[in-house]
């Protein structure tokens, strides 16, 4: 059987920058102000630490899926020079759990902000394991530890690497930028 090397990198927190985004919607819906960059709370759902009213952006969401491509993307010019490059070595994936939002908006988000990469859109993230067993990728990257702890316990072969915010300072995997990660993968 052919064996392609795939690089899959997840969406949020890897590629486009959901928490500056989200934390203008928090900041609108609910009425705080919400510290920014290396300042956000070291746990997953930071936003919980400024407010319990998180669940009014995430209506507003649901309401409005077009709020996703308000997304900036995380990595600059040269790094999506270098995700080009790596396309040149395998093929590059995208993988994503975004149940609020229709999987055209993600797949015409990366055409708008990085480029033609496919988006593989699951409802859960729980939905990723099968997927990544299946696809055997050289590397994984993801900022949701519960994901790459489920990988690694289902014996998904490949690096597994996790993005380098605040709320991933308990990771067990080699934590690195999406920049340092494009960057090492592509040598
Ligand atoms: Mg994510």
């Amino acid at each position: 059987m052919e064996t392609r090397t795939r690089y899959c990198f997840d969406l949020d927190g890897v590629l486009a920058n959901f928490h500056d985004c989200f934390s203008d919607l928090v900041e609108r819906k609910c009425g705080v102000v919400i510290p920014r960059d290396d300042s956000y709370p070291d746990k997953y759902n930071w936003y919980e630490a400024y407010t319990p009213d998180g669940h009014k952006a995430w209506q507003h969401i649901r309401k409005n899926p077009d709020w996703w491509r308000l997304l900036t993307p995380l990595i600059g010019e040269t790094d999506i020079a270098n995700l080009y490059r790596l396309q040149k070595k395998g093929d590059v994936l995208v993988i994503t759990a975004r149940s609020l939002c229709p999987g055209f908006i993600s797949q015409e988000w990366m055409e708008d902000y990085i480029g033609g990469i496919p988006v593989i859109s699951v409802d859960h993230w729980e939905d990723k394991v099968p997927l990544l067993l299946e696809l055997k990728p050289r590397l994984y990257m993801d900022d949701h530890i519960p994901t790459l702890e489920a990988l690694a316990t289902a014996g998904v072969t490949g690096d597994l690497v996790c993005a380098d915010w605040p709320y991933t300072n308990a990771s067990r995997f080699k934590r690195m930028t999406t920049s340092e990660c494009i960057r090492r993968y592509v040598r």
